[in-house]
């Protein structure tokens, strides 16, 4: 039997990127996977074929995290789906770089708004339930930006310091629930979010990075299956590097 046969993970923002490899990781390892998109119907449901055809059971479901109401009704319709959430990936993430003198209040909040109240909403949503069973995995995918900061990126970088402060606050609250919560963070990884990063900053990353390119989204996926494996259970509260070594 798979290591997580029987549990359901839900990953927001899944249609592409980390969160789709994400998916493709969990279902492998056994999991029910529901993947969240906001607007990418086709790109989401097109994912749960492919798993669907793996053997994976798969629901597609509409949210933006960043609106209550409607984080609410993801949890809600994943829950009517699969019974329980028992891993939770908040992934959904997005950058809207200015320096900050330039920054307008507009983006600072839609930023925080995604990022920070987003998985605030969503996992307030989860963790009742995952208190009822016992069990549950919280994974929450930070950034090496929260850890050293990056010129243009005041927002993103307060964000992704935020859900590391708030993975280890909630780690601490939940642990003797049977409750784990981890962040992830990873370094530059090619997809969606830096495809359009000039490549005289890629070559930089790449020059200042020990293994000397970027990352794949499989291999943050590959950590996260791990995070989220019953072999993960003596780990929480931690922030886990997929960087290459470029921040250590
Ligand atoms: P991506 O842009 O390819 O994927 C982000 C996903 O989040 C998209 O599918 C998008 O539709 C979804 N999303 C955005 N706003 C949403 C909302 N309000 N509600 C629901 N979904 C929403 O980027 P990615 O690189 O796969 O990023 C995934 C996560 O990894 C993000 O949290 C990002 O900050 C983090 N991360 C990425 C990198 C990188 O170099 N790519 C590095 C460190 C951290």
């Amino acid at each position: 039997m798979a290591e997580l046969t029987g549990k359901t993970a839900l990953i927001t923002g899944a249609a592409r990127g980390i969160g789709r490899s994400t998916a493709f990781e969990l279902g492998e390892l056994g999991a029910n996977v529901v993947v969240n998109y906001q607007q990418s119907k086709e790109a989401a449901e097109e994912l749960c074929g492919q798993l669907t055809k793996k053997g994976v059971k798969c629901v597609a479901i509409k949210a933006d995290v960043s609106r209550e109401e409607l984080a609410e009704k993801l949890v809600k319709e994943a829950t009517e789906a699969f019974g329980a959430i028992d891993i939770l990936v908040n992934n959904a993430g997005i950058t809207r770089d200015r320096s900050f003198l330039k920054m307008s209040r507009e983006i600072w909040d839609e930023v925080l708004g995604v990022n920070l109240t987003g998985p605030f909403n969503i996992t307030h949503a989860v963790l009742p339930g995952m208190v009822q069973a016992g069990w549950g995995r919280v994974i929450n995918m930070a950034s090496v930006v929260g850890q050293t900061g990056n010129f243009g990126q005041a927002n993103y970088a307060a964000t992704k310091g935020g859900i590391i402060a708030f993975t280890m606050t909630l780690a601490r609250e939940v642990a003797r629930k049977g409750i784990t919560v981890n962040a992830v963070a990873p370094g530059y990884i090619e997809t969606d979010m830096t495809k359009d990063v000039p490549d005289s900053v890629k070559e930089h990353v790449a020059s200042i990075t020990p293994l000397g390119r970027m990352g794949k989204p499989e291999e943050v996926a590959a950590v996260v299956g791990f995070v989220a494996s019953p072999k993960s259970s003596y780990l929480t509260g931690q922030v886990i590097p997929v960087n290459g070594g470029m921040y250590m």
